[in-house]
């Protein structure tokens, strides 16, 4: 068999050649081991190659022959560089937390592992996750698969990149305003933030606690909802996991409405700062959704264009106190120095790299004693009305839909030196995480730019814990592109 095509084959399809004995975790995962030591050395989707990587398969091949099941039996995974794997180094691409080993497994990896998977490596980001193009990292940018000269978007871009470049069927990223389904859009693959609460984040390195869900990675949403099957459950150590009653919804046993009342939020789609091609590829798929049955219906959501202004103040106020742990005693990177407040500054002076220090600050600014109500405060309220927005929009309408990203992946250094710009990258997605509710990611095709074709993502927003929705939805828009 050429290893290529074992590489691009799916998670069913590969289940199903190791079920028939024609083939070994330990071959597939060779067969990826080559593909990224060809590749990644452009690419940059990996910060570490695990070394037991092949041991680790060659153990799930002999769990299979004594007739172990398992939903991943075999099946590599990347994570994403903020989730704990024990005793494997997780830095949050930063050089704070460059030799940090961690001590034990996210609840997330632990799954995993339960499931047969093999963890194959860990996959860059943006520092801590600040960021929307995968340059903030310590160690060096990502580049995006389609189009090197471009950004793969962030601050998941490596695991979205190692999918896209089919280093490994499935990845983890996390999201907190975006970062899962951006860079899935920019890299052509399907990305999920599930709602707030149904995965648990004990284990992921915390930017925006009351903002962050670890997510899937997939080639396709049938192997994302595979992945999210896998990771999602009531965890008792995280004080946020929804209780296993609640999950009604998730398992699907709500059923799925068979055509679909679906909302667009006009004045927010189309609006300046939105790509002209991206706007018409997104009325072309709602013509085509609605040629398959489904009705379209304008939504409002009034607040929505408030989000990100929310997310800057909600998010940073969050980041300084998450980061506050960083002092150069307990975790990583300590720099000597004769009285304690000198090993601090010194430690995260030069653990921290710019876009850290700049939200650290911000943070600690708005949740200063004079400057909280005028900020944080207001805020919060600003929050209450963009949950309430998407409540009132859900009586009326099964899913909402934007494009996930104004425009497709851009050059590399384009948007560096423009903070508030690179900000607007996510503008669609952070009203989600705001409102707590799931989102996916889905192709939409491609655009040209300079001649290159580069991926854009549908976005589908479906109400708390509806994540069976989204799937359902998901795999329409997918057969529209697979059909064209
Ligand atoms: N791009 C957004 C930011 O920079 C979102 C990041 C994320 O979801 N982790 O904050």
């Amino acid at each position: 068999m050429d290893t290529q095509k074992i590489t691009q084959k799916s998670v069913a399809e590969l289940q199903m050649l190791m079920e028939q004995g024609e083939l070994t975790s330990e071959a597939l995962v060779f067969a990826y081991l080559e593909e990224i030591k060809k590749r990644d050395g452009d690419i940059h989707a990996f910060l570490e190659v695990y070394d037991d990587a092949l041991a680790q398969a060659k153990d799930t091949d002999t769990r299979r022959a004594k007739g172990e099941k398992g939903a991943l039996l075999g099946i590599p995974v990347a994570l994403k560089d903020n989730l704990l794997m024990k005793g494997k180094i997780a830095s949050s691409a930063s050089k704070i937390l460059e030799h940090y080993v961690a001590t034990y497994d996210a609840e997330v990896v632990k799954r995993l592992k339960d499931a047969g998977a093999v963890l194959i490596g860990r996959t860059n980001m943006d520092e801590f996750a600040f960021g929307s193009s995968t340059e903030n990292s310590a160690f060096g940018p990502t580049k995006n698969p389609h189009d090197t000269s471009r950004v793969p978007g962030g601050s998941s871009g490596g695991s979205a990149a190692a999918v896209a470049a089919d280093f490994v069927p499935l990845a983890l990223g996390s999201d907190t305003g975006g970062s899962i389904r951006q860079p899935a859009a920019l890299c052509g693959v399907v990305g999920l933030k599930p709602t707030y609460g149904a995965v648990s984040r004990r284990g992921v390195m915390a930017m925006g606690s009351s903002l962050d869900q670890i997510g899937p990675f997939a080639r396709s949403v049938e192997e994302a909802e595979v992945l999210f099957e896998v990771i999602a459950g009531y965890d008792e150590k995280d004080s946020t996991s929804l209780p296993e009653e609640t999950r009604s919804n998730i398992r699907g046993e709500k059923g799925v409405p068979e055509k679909m009342r679906i909302g667009v939020p006009e004045d927010f789609v189309y609006t300046e700062g939105v790509d002209e091609d991206v706007q018409e590829r997104f009325q072309e798929t709602l013509e085509a959704l609605k040629a398959q049955g489904n009705e379209i219906v304008p939504v409002a959501l009034p607040s929505a264009k408030y989000g990100l202004a929310a997310y800057y103040i909600i998010m940073p106020a969050e980041v300084s106190t998450n980061l506050a742990r960083f002092d150069g005693i307990r975790y990583g990177l300590s720099e000597d120095a004769s009285d304690s407040v000198s090993v601090y500054t010194k430690t995260r002076g030069k653990g921290f790299g710019k876009e850290t220090r700049r939200r650290v600050m911000l943070g600690t600014y708005v949740l200063s004693a004079g400057y909280y109500d005028a900020y944080y405060n207001k805020a919060t309220k600003v929050r209450e009305s963009i949950r309430n927005d998407f409540q009132k929009a859900f009586e009326d309408v099964d899913v909402i839909v934007t494009p996930t990203s104004p425009t497709p992946a851009f050059k590399t250094g384009e948007k560096t030196k423009d903070p508030l710009q690179m900000y607007m990258a996510d503008i669609f997605t952070v009203p989600v995480n705001i409102a707590g509710v799931p989102a996916i990611s889905v192709p939409m095709g491609k655009v040209d730019r300079d001649g290159a074709a580069l991926p854009i993502g549908f976005h589908v927003i479906a109400p708390d814990m509806r994540e069976d929705i989204l799937f359902a939805l998901g795999k329409d828009v997918e057969k529209i592109y697979r059909e064209e």
